[in-house]
């Protein structure tokens, strides 16, 4: 394997290479001139369409395999021989983390030992990077984290992730690998899960600005998060593994805003205003919600030299504005 990263050969293997930010790491990596392989497990009837839309279907080499499954995992590593391992693939929606417990542990926790046990024994030097999340600081205990700040994660999501986190430093300081935890905040795009509370949005303004709904139902607007732009973070996961040493970083624009801001801006970028549309129900208030995060990317910019590039006001635009496309040409995902 030594002889792919030798001869200059750029390999990566991702997981989770079906999900939002599967496919923007696929896009960069493409566009870097990698090969690119991904694990997939084929779970959903149309896995590929994110992939699809940033035109990396055709580019990617997809290998059947779950990251529970540590045999799959040790013949993906076989077959793509990659010198950058990235492990992306989570049970990733925190609502759905109480009701599927033991699977979000599974999934987005324990896995993380297949994962890296596979690595370790396949060939040690594979980078690998992990993705960690915001969510690990749960209850904040600062008004502003950054690497240093305390974990107290709210749901069991959040506790699979910090579970994740450790392991991946003790991986490194343990076995001497170049492992790297990215502590990502919360990132979005046209390609995010409908689940989630930014693409619940655009979507409804885009069908409301379409005349096909009347309200927008969500829970909480007054949580704050610290939302950017996926196909930036993503460029965050590459850097850290083009780095000397391995480390860990928080990842984030420093700047947070209310669920209900985001609706505000949302509406507004369509000539709408929210609070004729936007009703509350109590139905999707959080077990144990996280009032406010707001991370600082200091470290990232100092060591990496990363910064985001898309403003809320961007983000939110480009994905109202490709729900209004996707809804005119009736492919709505
Ligand atoms: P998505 O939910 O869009 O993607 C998750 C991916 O994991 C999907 O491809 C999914 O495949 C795959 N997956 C799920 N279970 C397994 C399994 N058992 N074996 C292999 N693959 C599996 O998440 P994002 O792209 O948004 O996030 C990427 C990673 O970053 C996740 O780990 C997430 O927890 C983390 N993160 C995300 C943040 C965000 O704001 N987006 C913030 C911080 C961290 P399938 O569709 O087939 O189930
Ligand atoms: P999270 O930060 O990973 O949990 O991302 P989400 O997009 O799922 O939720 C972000 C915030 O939006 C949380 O504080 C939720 O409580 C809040 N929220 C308010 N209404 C909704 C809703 O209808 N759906 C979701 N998913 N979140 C909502």
């Amino acid at each position: 394997m030594e002889k792919n990263r030798s001869n200059g050969g750029k390999r990566a293997l991702i997981t989770g290479v079906t999900g939002q930010d599967g496919a923007y790491l696929a896009r960069l990596l493409l566009d870097k001139g990698y090969q690119v392989y991904g694990l997939a497990a084929r779970r959903g009837s149309d896995a590929l369409w994110r992939l699809r839309e940033l035109g990396a279907d055709a580019g990617v080499t997809l290998l059947t395999g779950d990251v529970t499954d540590v045999s799959s995992l040790l013949r993906a590593l076989e077959q793509s021989q990659p010198a950058e391992f990235y492990n992306l693939a989570a049970q990733s929606f925190v609502d759905k983390s109480w009701d599927l417990p033991s699977v979000t542990v599974q999934v987005t926790g324990m896995a993380v030992t297949n994962v890296l046990e596979a690595i370790r024994c396949t060939d040690p030097k594979i980078r690998f990077y992990q993705a960690t999340s915001s969510e690990v600081f749960g209850r904040v205990q600062a008004g502003v984290q950054d690497e240093s700040t305390p974990f107290h994660p709210r749901s069991p999501y959040g506790v699979a992730k910090a579970f994740a986190h450790w392991l991946t430093v003790n991986y490194r300081e343990s076995h001497g690998m170049h492992a790297s935890s990215g502590i990502l905040f919360n990132h979005e795009s046209p390609l995010r899960g409908l689940e989630f509370v930014t693409r619940k949005i655009s979507v409804a303004v885009a069908r409301i600005k379409l005349g096909r709904q009347d309200k927008l139902r969500l829970g909480n607007l007054d949580a704050r998060r610290d939302w950017g732009f996926a196909g930036d973070y993503v460029e965050a996961m590459w850097l850290m593994l083009q780095q000397d040493a391995a480390d860990d970083y928080v990842i984030a624009t420093g700047r947070n805003a209310s669920v209900r801001d985001f609706c505000r801006i949302a509406f507004a970028h369509a000539g709408l205003d929210y609070e004729k549309y936007v009703e509350v129900d109590p139905a999707f208030f959080r077990r144990a919600e996280i009032d406010a995060v707001l991370g600082s990317p200091a470290k990232a910019k100092a060591k990496l030299g990363w910064s985001p590039k898309t403003s809320l006001e961007e983000l939110v635009a480009m994905m109202v504005d490709a729900d209004l496309r996707r809804l005119e040409k009736g492919t709505v995902s």
